[in-house]
C-alpha cells in the first residue's frame, strides 16, 4: 500500500485501525497537542486526559444514540472478564439466566455464569459447528430470569443475529465485541452491551460496557470492588487508573467514525464490502461459505476450499501479496477475512482479485 508498505490486515483482533487514526496518534506521540508530554505519560486525573475520556464518551454516546439512563464504562479485563462481571452483577433475584450458545465465546460466557447461578442454555448450534443462529421462541424463555444473554456477532464462525429475542422485562445482554459500531442498534432494547476494543475500536486493553442505570447496585458486597459496575460508574471509570492510551485511540476512532458519516453510513459500506465478498465466494467453484445465508456476519467472513492443503496454500500465497491473517481460527481452520470498519473496500477488492487468480491457477 504505497510508500507506507502497509498490508491489508484481515486479522480478527487485534485488527486494522484507520490509517488516519494511526497518523494522528503518531503526530501526537511525543507531545500531545502542546501538553509537553505523550498521552502515555499523563496523569489520568489531568485536564488533558479528562478531556480525552469525556470527549470519547460523548462521541460514543452520539454515535450509538445512548440515552442518559445508560452509563458508559471504560473497563479492563477484555470481553472475557465481562463473562464473569455480568453474572456477578446481574444475578440479583432468581439467580437464573437464559443463554443462546452460538459459538465458543457464548459457551465460555455461559460456563462462567454457571459458577454463580443457574444457566439455562435455551439453544445451541454447536452440533453444526455453530454455522447458524438458532431460532428461539419466547414461550421457552425463563420467565423470572435475571437476564438473557446473546453473542450478537460470532467472530470465529462468521455468524450474526439479524433479529433480537423478545425478552420483555428480562434485560437483554449482548456481546458486541466484534460488531460494535458496525451497524445501527437500538440501545434501548438492551440492559447491557459490551465489547473489547481490539476488534472494531482500538488497541487491546479497554473494554466498553454500556449498562442501564437501573441494573447497577445489585452486586453482593463480598465481590471484589474492581468487578462491581456501580463502583466504576460512580467513579466515571476512574476508580483506578484506566487504560489511558487505549481510551485515547478509541476516542480517535470514534471521531473517525463520525467523519465517515456515523454508524449508519459505515453500515452501508460494511454491507457493500461483505456483499462483494460473499458474492465472490458463492459464484466461485472453489470456495464456499459454511454459514447459513441469512445469518452471515458483516464483519467476519468465513470460507473454505474443502481441502486443507489448498486452504494453507491460499493463506500463504495471499500473505505474499500483502493480504495477511486470512487463516481461520485455530479451532475451525479454513479461511476467515475479518473486514471491520477500518478495512477499506479496496482491501476487499484486492482479496477478491486474488481469489479469482488463485482459483484459475489451481483448477
Ligand atoms: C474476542 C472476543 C471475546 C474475547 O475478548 P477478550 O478481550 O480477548 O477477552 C469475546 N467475545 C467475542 C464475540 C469476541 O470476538
Amino acid at each position: 500500500m504505497g510508500t507506507l508498505n502497509r498490508n491489508y490486515n484481515f486479522s480478527a483482533g487485534p485488527s486494522m485501525l484507520p490509517l488516519s487514526v494511526l497518523e494522528q496518534a503518531a503526530s501526537d506521540m511525543v507531545n500531545y497537542r502542546g501538553s509537553g508530554m505523550s498521552v502515555m505519560e499523563m496523569s489520568h486525573r489531568s485536564k488533558d486526559f479528562e478531556s480525552i475520556i469525556n470527549t470519547a464518551e460523548q462521541d460514543l454516546r452520539d454515535l450509538m444514540h445512548i440515552p442518559d439512563s445508560y452509563k458508559v464504562l471504560f473497563l479492563q479485563g477484555g470481553g472475557s472478564l465481562q463473562f464473569s462481571m455480568i453474572p456477578l452483577n446481574l444475578f440479583r433475584n432468581s439467580k437464573k439466566a437464559d443463554y443462546i450458545v452460538t459459538g465458543a465465546w457464548a459457551k465460555k460466557a455461559a460456563q462462567e455464569a454457571a459458577k454463580f447461578g443457574t444457566v439455562n442454555v435455551l439453544a445451541s448450534s454447536e452440533k453444526d459447528i455453530f454455522s447458524y443462529i438458532p431460532k428461539v421462541s419466547s414461550e421457552n424463555f425463563t420467565k423470572d430470569a435475571d437476564y438473557f444473554y446473546i453473542t450478537q456477532n460470532n467472530t470465529i464462525y462468521g455468524t450474526r443475529y439479524t433479529w433480537l429475542p423478545e425478552t420483555g422485562n428480562v434485560p437483554l445482554v449482548s456481546d458486541l465485541s466484534s460488531m460494535i459500531l458496525s451497524e445501527e442498534l437500538d440501545i434501548t432494547k438492551f440492559g447491557l452491551v459490551f465489547g473489547g476494543a481490539q476488534k472494531n475500536v482500538g488497541p487491546a486493553g479497554v473494554t466498553l460496557a454500556i449498562i442501564k442505570e437501573d441494573l447497577l447496585g445489585f452486586a453482593p458486597k463480598e465481590i471484589p470492588s474492581m468487578l462491581d459496575y456501580k463502583i466504576h460508574a460512580d467513579n466515571d471509570s476512574m476508580y483506578n487508573t484506566p487504560p489511558c492510551y487505549s481510551i485515547y485511540i478509541a476516542g480517535l476512532t470514534f471521531q473517525w467514525v463520525k467523519e465517515q458519516g456515523g454508524v449508519a453510513a459505515l453500515q452501508k459500506i460494511n454491507e457493500h464490502k461483505a456483499g462483494l465478498l460473499y458474492d465472490a465466494i458463492d459464484e466461485s467453484k472453489m470456495f464456499s461459505c459454511p454459514v447459513a445465508n441469512e445469518d452471515r456476519s458483516l464483519m467476519n467472513v468465513v470460507f473454505v476450499t474443502g481441502d486443507e492443503v489448498l486452504d494453507k496454500k491460499f493463506t500463504a500465497e495471499a500473505k505474499a501479496e500483502g493480504l495477511v491473517n486470512l487463516g481461520g481460527h485455530r479451532s475451525v481452520g479454513g479461511m476467515r477475512a475479518s473486514i471491520y470498519n477500518a478495512m477499506p473496500v479496496e482491501g476487499v477488492k484486492a482479496l477478491i482479485d486474488f481469489m479469482h487468480r488463485f482459483e484459475k491457477n489451481n483448477r
